[in-house]
């Protein structure tokens, strides 16, 4: 049984907690893919796809596993071997590619519509962080000033669900794992990461997924609304 102390600290998944991360990952890559296709209009050019992309991403990202952390960086691989997956290399190509990437993937973040209702509601009585492993910082996704803590696993060398990444929000929170609520989109990397440190684990499930994963989340949310009545009982 979970010894649940008073909370004290609410930390939140990016994600596809706090936005729509897919989405707005498939809108930026369309904006590079119609500059490749017009910088180098070839077959090969127009043949390529969004999907296309994310797999050259994702073997880029396999082969630099352990090697790279920082997600530009690998992403700036990515689109390297993008540029050779259409005949050339050109790293100039691939770094303005890169560039106008971030630029969409930072600036086109939408928030789901109960994220700040519920940020504004819990601030005054919480300590609030972000807790991701990704790299969409606060300041560069319209959220400056909401969070009193921030936990990038880029910058702490561990992905959720060591426990090393939620140690870390508990020292910047100031309290113990046992006075955290975490909540996040993720059985594997919210919900066990926080299961394994004592914290209180939130699964936040939008589109009604079957959990058949064995991992057991203390409380399951469909909204982050139902998260004032959670810190009720938790308070
Ligand atoms: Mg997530």
């Amino acid at each position: 049984m979970k010894q649940v102390k008073q909370i004290k600290a609410i930390s939140f998944d990016g994600d596809m907690t706090l936005w729509d991360f897919e989405k707005v990952m498939r809108h930026s890559l369309s904006f590079a893919l119609e500059e490749l296709r017009s910088r180098i209009p070839n077959q090969a050019s127009s043949d390529l796809t969004i999907d296309k992309m994310i797999e050259i991403r994702n073997s880029a990202a396999a082969a630099l596993s352990g090697k790279v952390f920082n997600l530009e960086e690998i992403r700036l691989h990515a689109f390297k071997r993008t540029v050779e997956s259409v005949g050339h290399t050109d790293d100039t190509l691939a770094a303005s590619l890169n560039a106008l990437y971030l630029k969409h993937r930072f600036e086109d973040i939408e928030l789901y519509p109960d994220v700040i209702p519920i940020l504004d509601l819990l601030r005054s009585d919480f300590s609030i962080g972000l807790l991701s492993n990704g790299n969409g910082y606060p300041e560069r996704c319209g959220l400056p000033d909401r969070f009193n803590f921030v936990v990038f696993s880029q910058d702490v060398g561990v992905d959720k669900p060591d426990a090393g990444i939620f140690h870390a929000a508990c020292r910047y929170a100031g309290c113990d794992p046992c006075e955290l609520i975490h909540i996040g989109d993720s059985l594997e990397s919210d919900v066990a990461g926080a299961n394994g440190v004592g914290a209180v684990s939130v699964w936040l499930n939008r589109d009604l997924r079957q959990n058949e994963s064995g991992i057991v989340p203390d409380y399951e949310i469909r909204s982050l609304s139902e998260l004032e009545d959670i810190v009720k009982r938790n308070g």
